[in-house]
């Protein structure tokens, strides 16, 4: 089929590099012995570091002491820092007055303590759609049940509405965008149908908070679970946000120093508030810098990263359609964000991607994406690959993406 014009970019709004960030300017080897600078198209993996983390952590790491034990100088600082941060990243997410924030090492841990902190006897519902993180927590316990999920998001969305109905759960957990297909799905409304059946909600926000605002509180929200690795800070850093209730009630997560009011021989008495789950020096510094990508990306204007992502999914999706031998994966979500994954029927997707890297220094991903059950589910049993853009995605990251896909479809091996 002839190739389509590429999306037209909305006036007013200059698609490309939204917010610096690091690396940008990596130069990488190619398979012919040249270089070119690298095209990060695996954003959705991990996000590179905005320059204002890196300026925050440079800032930060030379000065740093123990937190919450020190009376020395740089302690106290440190302390400061450290509860200044989660005050950013509990603003950033919309937290309640009485919620916690609890930092976490990423999103797989903030799940795995709020799985341990369900109270005994609440059921947890949760859709085979998701992200391991979000699916082994809960189908390791008896009390969880994992329903098929639809044809798409709003298909996913109806079948859990039925079955919440039904009245029988305590919980209800689901990513706010697939990291597959980046379908996003309407977290007001599962917020409302759990709460009208009596049970809670817990967001995993992955992939949904690089790209979209989440407020707890606005959205009815009980638990939102986020990384920083995905949100434009270094990896080791996350966060549990939501309701203390069950945090407070639940056997603290580690056991050990930081975590305690007083241990005798005869019993311990356990913290309660985050400390209670932090046990152990904390990520002083990836909690700061995690602070500052939530303090940068919350500075942007209202619906400029949505902007910017609509039109290179649009300008991505447009462009891969219109290449002969390629498919797309629900290629028209209703709504998603920039997370696209797409085959090469007759190619393995894993030779499509060591090409675009040694041929092109593009970076992409191929496989199943640690999401199985739905990616065998879509018939990507072989594995897909996916492209996903960030804020330092450019229109011409994506056309260079298209070229080369375009040449390994002529040319290619
Ligand atoms: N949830 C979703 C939807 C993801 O895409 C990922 C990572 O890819 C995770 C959870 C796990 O995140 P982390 O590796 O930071 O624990």
């Amino acid at each position: 089929s002839p190739a389509r014009p590429p999306c037209p970019v909305p006036s007013g709004h200059a698609v490309g590099a939204l917010l610096p960030v690091v690396g940008a300017d990596t130069v990488v080897p190619l398979a012919t012995g040249g270089t070119t600078t690298y095209v990060n198209l695996d954003n959705a993996a991990s996000t590179p570091a905005l320059r204002a983390v890196a300026d925050r952590v440079a800032q930060v790491l030379p000065h740093y002491a123990s937190v919450h034990r020190g009376a020395g100088y740089l302690s106290r600082v440190s302390t400061a820092l450290f509860e200044q941060a989660r005050g950013e990243v509990g603003r950033f997410a919309g937290a309640r007055p009485e919620d916690l924030v609890v930092f976490t090492r990423s999103t797989t841990d903030a799940l795995d303590l709020l799985a341990r902190a369900v109270p005994p006897g609440a059921r947890v519902l949760v859709a085979d759609v998701e992200h391991h993180a979000n699916l082994l927590p809960w189908q390791r316990s008896a009390r969880t049940t994992v329903v098929r999920g639809g044809a798409d998001a709003e298909e996913t969305t109806a079948l859990l509405e039925a079955e919440l109905a039904a009245g029988r759960y305590g919980l209800l957990a689901v990513a706010g965008a697939s990291n597959v297909t980046g379908e996003v799905l309407p977290l007001r409304r599962l917020a409302r149908a759990a709460h009208d059946a009596g049970a809670r909600i817990a967001v995993d926000g992955a992939q949904l908070l690089p790209h979209r605002r989440v407020d707890v509180g606005r959205d009815g929200i009980d638990y939102l679970a986020l990384s920083g690795h995905k949100l434009y800070a270094p990896f080791g850093s996350g966060a549990l946000v939501g309701r203390r209730d069950w945090l407070d009630a639940a056997d603290p997560y580690l056991a050990g120093g930081g975590a305690t009011l007083d241990v005798r021989h005869d019993g311990v008495r356990w913290a309660t508030g985050p400390d209670r789950h932090e046990a152990g020096s904390p990520n002083v510094v990836g909690a700061v810098a995690l602070a500052q990508a939530c303090l940068t990306l919350g500075a942007l204007p209202p619906g400029a990263l949505e902007a910017h992502e609509a039109a290179l999914r649009a300008r991505l999706v447009d462009g891969l359609e219109a290449l002969p031998g390629v498919q797309v994966v629900r290629p028209h979500p209703q709504d998603a964000v920039g997370v696209v994954t797409l085959t090469v029927p007759g190619r393995s997707v894993s030779e499509v991607a060591a090409y675009l890297s040694a041929e092109h220094g593009t970076g992409v991903r191929d496989g199943r994406f640690c999401a199985h059950r739905f990616a065998d589910a879509l018939g990507l049993a072989e594995g897909g690959l996916r492209v996903s853009t960030g804020v330092g995605t450019s229109s011409a990251d994506v056309d260079r993406l298209l070229r080369a896909l375009r040449q390994f479809l002529t040319t290619g091996p």
